[in-house]
């Protein structure tokens, strides 16, 4: 069998690699450190960490970063196996050391016989006898393929610059203070008239809050992220409020159209509008919020908002240098390119967001190209599991209320709004009735026993990588 192709040796590409060769694929590992470097990696370590040391919480019952972390376990992810032997003490969390982490990887991967690694970039579209490649290049693609991906996707698919505006559970909003309406009633394509979520503020809730952002925190700007252009319509919430006291009133806070539905003889002076941000419903974005206050400043400050004084984020507002494709619009269900399906993306570059999510996506493109390579089957995991809620999120759980394109895709962090919602009444585990604090607690061990459960019958249709091997 000819080997499979990874390109790029960060966190997806070091677990691609990991699960073909464990499922027994031969595969080549590309990546172009030392030869060419990025602006943020310093080693030519494998699967180096750019920025923090840190992969969030470990708690698998109340943190869906935790759940994923145990899902990796379970599919014998090399990053945790790394992680795990590699752990500095920092509380709930599992953070690393990461001289060790990446050595431990690179060393793994290097030991491995049915692994090469070649030290270059692949500068342009892969070369046409590789039949099966996974592209996983992360936020930092090379230009030369960067634009090579972008040619064969089309002008404006791969995105240069997010502007992410935060993202609320909409289960946090209050809803005596908060109405549902699209502007002018307006139905859309699968609308209904009450698309939006809408919090009303009166003059002297939005000069304040107006000042709130001049004065805000911010972050600064990298020398090299100054350079790169934003999207056109996506300045940052609080260059807006600079330009003036009246200018978000005109644009993204305008109350025109809108009728409170609590209190419809008083005509709010501004809206903060959300848009349903996925197809579950679960959660909602914040309409012309992309912002650089720092994520302190953001929840203390979108807290003064009526409606959403005990908002929940499921991702705070944030503007850096990204390159990741339209995946739901891009990719099939198993992470391959529809225009020229010997292609397959993994890792930040499909949309996910993080080191474990990178990595996450990357061992299931190593699963999906090893079972197609093999001519086995390798099902998708169920969507209340964490890997499958991920997936689900980068291939086409997310809806973008304005159609398909790029500003309707998001990078994202793993969260409990991208699970299906638990059915019938949240409980106690002892079937006691609960509320406040303890009914979110209880909501989440329900998401998280679930996910559990389906990722245990989903393995046991799914044999191990090594049991794969073995057949
Ligand atoms: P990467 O880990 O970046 O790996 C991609 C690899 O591909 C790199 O090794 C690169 O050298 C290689 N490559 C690129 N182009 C080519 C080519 N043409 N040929 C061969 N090789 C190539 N996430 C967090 O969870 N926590 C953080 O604190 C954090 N901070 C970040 C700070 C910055 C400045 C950036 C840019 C990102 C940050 N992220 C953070 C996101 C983080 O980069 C990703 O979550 C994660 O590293 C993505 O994994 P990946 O495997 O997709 O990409």
């Amino acid at each position: 069998l000819s080997p499979v192709h990874v390109v790029g040796g960060g966190l997806a590409g070091s677990e691609a690699a990991w699960a073909l060769a464990e499922a027994g694929v031969a595969v080549t590992l590309h990546e172009m450190r030392p030869v060419r470097g990025t602006k943020a990696h310093h080693t030519d370590g494998l699967a180096e960490l750019v920025c923090s040391n840190s992969f969030r919480s470990d708690d698998a019952e109340q943190n869906a970063v935790g759940l994923l972390h145990q899902e990796m376990r379970a599919l014998g992810s090399l990053v945790m196996r790394c992680a795990d032997a590699n752990q500095v003490p920092a509380g709930g969390a599992l953070a690393v050391d990461r001289g060790g982490f990446s050595q431990a990887v690179t060393a793994a991967l290097e030991a491995h016989p049915l692994v090469t690694i070649a030290r270059e970039e692949v500068a342009g579209l892969p070369p046409a006898d590789w039949d099966s490649v996974i592209v996983a290049t992360g936020p930092l693609t090379s230009p030369a393929l960067a634009q090579a991906v972008q040619e064969i996707t089309g002008e404006g698919e791969l995105a240069f610059f997010d502007a992410i505006a935060p993202i609320v559970h909409a289960e946090t909003i209050d809803f005596s203070v908060a109405w549902r309406q699209s502007r002018y009633d307006k139905v859309g394509p699968g609308g209904t008239g009450a698309d939006y979520v809408n919090c009303p503020m009166t003059k002297e809730q939005y000069e304040a809050f107006v000042a709130g952002l001049v004065a805000g925190d911010k972050v600064s700007f990298k020398d090299w992220e100054a350079s790169t252009p934003y999207f056109d319509g996506c300045l940052p919430v609080e260059v807006m409020a600079e330009r003036g006291p009246e200018t978000l009133r005109h644009g993204p806070m305008k109350p025109i159209g809108l009728t409170n539905a609590h209190q419809p003889e008083i005509k709010p002076y501004a809206v903060v509008q959300l848009r349903q941000d996925n197809a579950l419903g679960t959660l909602f974005n914040m309409v012309g919020f992309q912002t650089k206050l720092r994520h302190a400043e953001q929840v203390r400050l979108f807290r003064t908002i009526p409606g959403l004084e005990k908002a929940e984020f499921a991702r705070l507002g944030g503007l850096h240098r990204n390159t990741y494709l339209n995946s739901p619009k891009l990719l099939d269900g198993r992470l391959r390119l529809k225009a020229e399906p010997r292609l397959r993306f993994a890792g930040q570059i499909t949309g996910c967001e993080g080191y474990v999510e990178s990595a996450a996506i990357g061992i299931l493109a190593g699963r999906f190209a090893a079972a197609e390579r093999l001519g086995r089957t390798f099902d998708v995991p169920p969507q209340t599991t964490a890997l499958g809620a991920l997936l689900g999120h980068i291939t086409g759980g997310h809806i973008g209320v304005e159609g398909e394109g790029p500003k309707s895709y998001q990078p994202m962090n793993v969260n409990f709004g991208l699970f299906p919602p638990v059915e019938g009444p949240i409980r106690a585990p002892d079937g006691s009735r609960v509320r406040g604090a303890q009914k979110a607690q209880a909501k989440k061990r329900m998401l998280t026993d679930r996910a559990r459960a389906a990722l245990a019958s989903w393995l046991g249709g799914s044999p191990s990588p090594a049991a794969q091997a073995a057949e």
